[in-house]
């Protein structure tokens, strides 16, 4: 495998695929933005808070909890760092992993996101990994999320196209959402979409 890929790569391209082929091959141009900044902010005082806060707001009453599990996978090409993984909760053979999100919603990238981590932990822990949860920092809530194969495969297949993209440095279409180009880092690249 050429290079190594990050979960983030994953979930740029699924919220739009041009972010990821510019954070790839353009990577000296991209600005931290104060929204990144505020994301990764909220992120890590939510780990704090986490620390506190009890297992059975997922619903266990035991559990191992284990805070920034770095993972990375020679076979997948994939790294990632997630916020919570939960090992045997409630006695039960499974991991369990949890990312935190400034969000009020679930996306569709925050779910392959999870499914991503899921794949790397199955492979780290020799436990399946059958939900997770996004935690969602606005609402104080975790939300939990089926982990299907169907779920992993789509983001094995995510994972690939990205590779592709990458490796033939062609420019993928924009999203079809243009309303997230409004406030998007790399808007004055995408002059054919505002
Ligand atoms: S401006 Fe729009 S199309 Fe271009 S990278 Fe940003 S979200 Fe994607």
């Amino acid at each position: 495998m050429a290079w190594t890929l990050t979960v983030t790569d994953l979930k740029q391209y699924t919220y739009c695929p041009r972010i990821a082929y510019f954070a790839r091959c353009l990577p000296d141009v991209r600005p931290v933005t104060a929204k990144m900044e505020e994301g990764i902010a909220a992120g890590q005082e939510e780990e704090t808070r986490e620390q506190r806060r009890q297992l059975r707001s997922y619903g266990f009453t035991t559990g191992d909890r284990h805070f920034g599990v770095s993972l990375y996978s020679a076979a997948l090409g994939l790294t990632a760092q997630v916020d919570l993984a939960i090992l045997r909760p409630d006695g039960t053979e499974i991991v369990v992993p949890v990312d935190y999100k400034l969000s009020r919603t679930v996306g569709e990238h925050f779910k392959l996101q999870l499914a991503c981590y899921a794949l790397l932990l199955e492979e780290e822990m020799g436990l399946p990994a059958p939900y997770g949860f996004i935690y969602l920092i606005p609402l104080r809530r975790p939300e939990r999320v089926p982990l299907s194969a169907p779920a992993k495969r789509k983001a094995l297949a995510t994972l690939a196209e990205i590779r592709t993209i990458v490796a033939i440095e062609g420019m993928p279409a924009a999203t079809a959402r243009r309303a997230r180009c409004i406030d998007c880092e790399f808007r004055r690249f995408c002059n054919d979409v505002l």
